[in-house]
């Protein structure tokens, strides 16, 4: 066994920890303040390299391995949440969908300047009356001989309004159930596609969630993503490898208010016990973490794993953010303490790309089927 990181991976990891620090840091509580996102933020991470960083360098990534992209991800949220979703809906979810199942000229059209930053990406499955049940879709996409006609609502899209592709999910047809669903790739400003309501949120409030309204949409057949039919297949694969990405999310949450905790009592009279049974959780959350990212760039099978990771890596963010706040007393419950926006963030990592209660489904089932 292996668990040292690469010279490789250090390194990279000390290019994004400099960037977070000097970058995103210094304006993340106000612009969660001010629900701000900073598009400035992102295409400074293009100039980096960081927003195509598992994809290969003939489609504009960096060429590196998913571990990369998990300590990506990590080092951001550990000063910024926000921000580290941002980076991971757009890679792991809207760029590994377009990766995994674009043609060739699908992947030079999107998903290439999806990778160089000069696109933002997002994903939207979830709907009024399909979240975990996402089989209850209702959008809908009428077959028409140049392409698809899309109808239907769509909630609670991450980097809705900022990003320009967007990876859709529509049923094709309704007698097929989730065989019937299908993917699209969906350019802003199409004809018929407008953006709904803008969610206030408890945390990662720099990062936009808005609904998206699909009114007599036409899409290219060209733009269909896979087969007809693979969609939901593509949906719930790409969020087996987007787990990864939120539980590094969760164990940057978790670091960030450690840390703080740390830097803030070091000189007083703080529960030392409290403090090593956060490290002990969060060292456990990343070792989860890292295996899961481990086997998706070796080629393993990795949705058990990725499961495990994000069920203990989200439940370790709010255990770990709890005991923040409470260890910094009255001042921990204002915004002026750092811990504040932590435990705000840390939820929303028990919640989306499949809560908590779905990820024990789904372990439960790999266990039953072994
Ligand atoms: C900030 C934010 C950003 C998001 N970004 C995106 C995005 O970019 N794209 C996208 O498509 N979606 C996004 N979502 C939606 C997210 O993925 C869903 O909220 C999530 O899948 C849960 O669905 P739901 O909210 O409809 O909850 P529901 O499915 O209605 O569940 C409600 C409760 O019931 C429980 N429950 C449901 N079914 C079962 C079951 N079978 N067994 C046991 N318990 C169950 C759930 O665990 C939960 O506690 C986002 C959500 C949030 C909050």
């Amino acid at each position: 066994m292996e668990f040292q990181l690469s010279e490789k991976q250090q390194n990279f990891r000390i290019k994004v920890r400099d960037f977070a620090q000097q970058e995103v840091e210094p304006t993340a509580a106000q612009r969660d303040r001010e629900e701000r996102f900073d598009r400035v933020l992102f295409d400074r991470m293009g100039q980096l390299g960081f927003t195509g960083i598992p994809w290969p360098e003939e489609y504009g990534g960096l060429g590196a391995d998913y571990v990369s992209y998990a300590l990506a991800v990590e080092q951001l949220s550990q000063v910024c949440a926000s921000t580290g979703v941002m980076l991971s809906v757009h890679t792991s979810l809207a760029g590994w969908s377009l990766y995994r199942y674009g043609t060739e000229e699908q992947k030079q059209k999107y998903l290439r300047p999806l990778s160089e930053g000069k696109n933002l990406g997002a994903y939207s499955l979830t709907e009024n009356e399909s979240g975990s049940d996402a089989g209850a879709m209702r959008t809908r996409a009428m077959k028409e001989e140049d392409g698809y006609i899309l109808n239907g609502t769509k909630i609670f899209v991450t980097n809705a309004g900022e990003a320009d592709i967007y990876v859709v999910f529509a049923m094709t047809d309704f007698q097929k159930r989730s065989k019937g669903c299908s993917a699209f790739i969906v350019e802003k400003g199409t004809p018929g596609f407008h953006f709904g309501k803008k969610e206030k949120k408890l945390g990662i409030r720099s990062s936009p969630t808005m609904g998206i309204i699909f009114d007599q949409c036409r899409v290219p057949k060209e733009n269909l993503l896979g087969n007809e039919g693979e969609g939901f297949k593509i949906a719930m694969t790409a969020l087996d490898g987007g787990r990864i990405g939120i539980a590094a999310q969760a164990v940057g949450i978790a670091q960030g208010a450690l840390d703080a905790c740390i830097a803030s009592l070091k000189n007083r009279q703080a529960a030392p016990t409290k403090l090593a049974d956060m490290a002990t959780r969060i060292e456990a959350a990343r070792l989860l973490t890292y295996q899961a990212a481990w086997r998706e760039s070796t080629g393993l099978p990795y949705g058990k794993q990725s499961a495990f990771a994000k069920l203990f890596a989200s439940d370790t963010a709010m255990q770990v953010t709890i005991d923040a706040v409470q260890m910094f007393g009255d001042f921990g419950y204002t915004d002026d303490s750092p811990v504040e926006r932590y435990f705000r963030d840390a939820k929303v990592t028990q919640i989306y790309e499949g809560t908590s209660e779905i990820q024990r489904l789904v372990i439960s089932r790999m266990l039953l089927a072994d």
